[in-house]
This record gives C-alpha cells, sequence and structure tokens, in this order.
C-alpha cells in the first residue's frame, strides 16, 4: 500500500491524554468540564454514538450526563430542557443527537442553545462566526479534519483542495476552514457535473457524501490527502467510508480508515470544544 495511513485512533489518543491533563488541572481549580448528551427516539446508530462520546468524557476526567427521550417528546418539552442546561452550572457543553424526530424542528433546537455551549458549533452564530474567521467553536468533524492534516505537517496554503458533499455540519464548514488555512477550495455536491473533473485536481480530497465507496482510484489524483469522513454500514453490518479504501490506498499519499479515521478524531474534537468551555468559564469567573 503506497498511501501513508492518518490513524485516528492513535492521534485521538494521543490528544486525548493531553485533554484529560488539561481537564485534571481545571478539575483542581474547582471547575470540571461537563456535557450534557440529549439524544431523543432510538435510532440505533445515534445510541452508539452517544454512549461513545459518553464513554470518551469519563475517560478523559469529564462529568457528562445523558438525558435519553422518548421518540414522542414534545420540541416545547425539549426546549425547556434545553433551557435547564442552558442555566445549569456544572455544564459547559450541550450536545443534541442528531437525527431528531421529524415532529421536531432541529433548526430551532440547535438555536436554542447557548452558543458558549454550543460545542458540536452547529449554532448560527458559531456558523456565522466560522465564516468571519472567528469561531468559537469549531464544528468537531471539520476540526478533526484539520487536526489530521496538521498531525502529518500538510503544507495547506496554497494547495488546491477539493470537498465533495455540502453540508452544514461537514462539508461546508471544513470548506471555510480549508479557504481559512490557506487552500484554494472547490466545494461539490450531487448536482456537481463531472465529479471527477474536479477530484483529480485535488491536493486535498474530503469526502462527505454518505454514499458507501463512491469515491474510486479513477476520482484521486496520484499523492493526494484522501480524508473520507463518511460513515456507512453495509448490508453485512460492516463499516465503510465514502472511498474506496482498497483501490484508493494504491494511489493516494496519505489516506484516513473507516473506521478508526476520522471518527475517533470527531469525538476528540468535542472533548476539546467542551474543555475549551469550561476554561472559558473559569477565565469568566477569575476575570
Ligand atoms: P448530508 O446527507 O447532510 O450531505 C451529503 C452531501 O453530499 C450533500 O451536500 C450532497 O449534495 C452531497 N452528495 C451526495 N451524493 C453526492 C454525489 N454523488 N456526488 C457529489 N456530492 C454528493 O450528509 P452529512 O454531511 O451529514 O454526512 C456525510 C457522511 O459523513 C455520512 O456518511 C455521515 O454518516 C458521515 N459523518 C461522519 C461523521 C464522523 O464523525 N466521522 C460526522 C458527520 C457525518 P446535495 O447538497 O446536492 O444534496
Amino acid at each position: 500500500m503506497p498511501a501513508k495511513l492518518i490513524d485516528g485512533n492513535l492521534l485521538a489518543k494521543h490528544i486525548r491524554t493531553q485533554i484529560a491533563a488539561s481537564a485534571a488541572i481545571l478539575t483542581a481549580q474547582g471547575i470540571k468540564p461537563g456535557l450534557a448528551v440529549i439524544l431523543v427516539g432510538e435510532n440505533p446508530a445515534s445510541q452508539v454514538y452517544v454512549r461513545n462520546k459518553v464513554k470518551a468524557c469519563a475517560d478523559a476526567g469529564f462529568y457528562s450526563v445523558l438525558e435519553n427521550y422518548p421518540d414522542d417528546l414534545s420540541e416545547v418539552d425539549l426546549l425547556k430542557r434545553i433551557n435547564a442546561l442552558n442555566l445549569a452550572p456544572e455544564i459547559h457543553g450541550i450536545l443534541v443527537q442528531l437525527p431528531l424526530p421529524p415532529h421536531i424542528d432541529s433548526h430551532a433546537v440547535l438555536e436554542a442553545i447557548n452558543p458558549l455551549k454550543d460545542v458540536d458549533g452547529f449554532h448560527v452564530a458559531n456558523a456565522g462566526a466560522l465564516m468571519t474567521g472567528a469561531p468559537i467553536f469549531k464544528p468537531c468533524t471539520p476540526y478533526a479534519c484539520m487536526k489530521m492534516l496538521e498531525s502529518i505537517e500538510y503544507p495547506i496554503r496554497g494547495a488546491r483542495a477539493v470537498i465533495v458533499g455540502a453540508s452544514n455540519i461537514v462539508g461546508k464548514p471544513v470548506s471555510m476552514l480549508l479557504l481559512q488555512a490557506g487552500a484554494t477550495v472547490t466545494i461539490c455536491n450531487s448536482k456537481t457535473r463531472d465529479l471527477g473533473f474536479h477530484t483529480r485536481e485535488a491536493d486535498i480530497l474530503v469526502v462527505a457524501t454518505g454514499k458507501p465507496k463512491m469515491i474510486t482510484a479513477n476520482f484521486v489524483k496520484p499523492g493526494a490527502v484522501v480524508i473520507d469522513v463518511g460513515i456507512n454500514r453495509l448490508p453485512d453490518g460492516k463499516l465503510c467510508g465514502d472511498v474506496d479504501f482498497d483501490e484508493v490506498k494504491y494511489v493516494a499519499g496519505w489516506i484516513t480508515p473507516v473506521p478508526g479515521g476520522v471518527g475517533p478524531m470527531t469525538i476528540t474534537m468535542l472533548l476539546q470544544n467542551t474543555l475549551e468551555a469550561a476554561q472559558k468559564k473559569y477565565q469568566s469567573l477569575h476575570a
């Protein structure tokens, strides 16, 4: 395999050790970083994600609470709960696991989170601040992609970056972060004509479509860095990304695996944001 692996598990372990050390110092100073995770309904994938997040908090020495509500929770009741968490002094970060049931307006729910506790970085205030280059919190998955590039000391400035996928939670914000780091960025979506024409130009190729293995070797420039955000479950129960890893690893210069790539790093950046939220709280109390 000519491509070098960007090992998300290994990098996550390294960064989480640093986060745990900082959390221990903050806890000794009287503020234990605290995260509230809200899950509505019983989506099996969401249940796995929230369990992993809560476990990562415990491992890093954070306080965390998982609030699991039934599928028929009303939007009003969910908003009341968020309001209570906005005011709770032991909670520095609030995460609402998406997707929410269809009767709940996700937009209204995300907007109800205090931007200073919006550790997922989805609030419009954070999204807007990201556009201007000064987010309170960077959204976790885009932040994870940037950390993975940083880990290989990739020279982003002047590089051609192509993002396949333009969602609010991955494609658009990772494009902004790459642009701000000096890359020349192209964002593709499902309507893009001749996708391969764009992707073959990419020094950095970030893929977040939710389409299993759609990026095959012929979409990739030799030597490119390929970051696969996708998480898809195949009929045999195995996980795979949006990139055909077994093919692309022979063309790319660097590649992230699925599982063990962006996924564990996304949770790590959630811990990082929660730590920073708690540090900001400490600073506001001791200013
Ligand atoms: P969305 O469904 O919200 O967005 C998908 C984007 O991909 C859209 O912009 C869509 O275009 C575009 N797209 C779909 N098909 C194609 C295609 N054939 N060619 C080009 N573009 C296409 O997905 P998310 O961004 O939420 O998630 C993407 C993937 O990343 C999923 O597999 C998800 O599970 C995974 N994910 C992983 C995370 C992690 O921690 N590793 C975190 C978040 C997501 P259009 O705008 O035209 O519809």
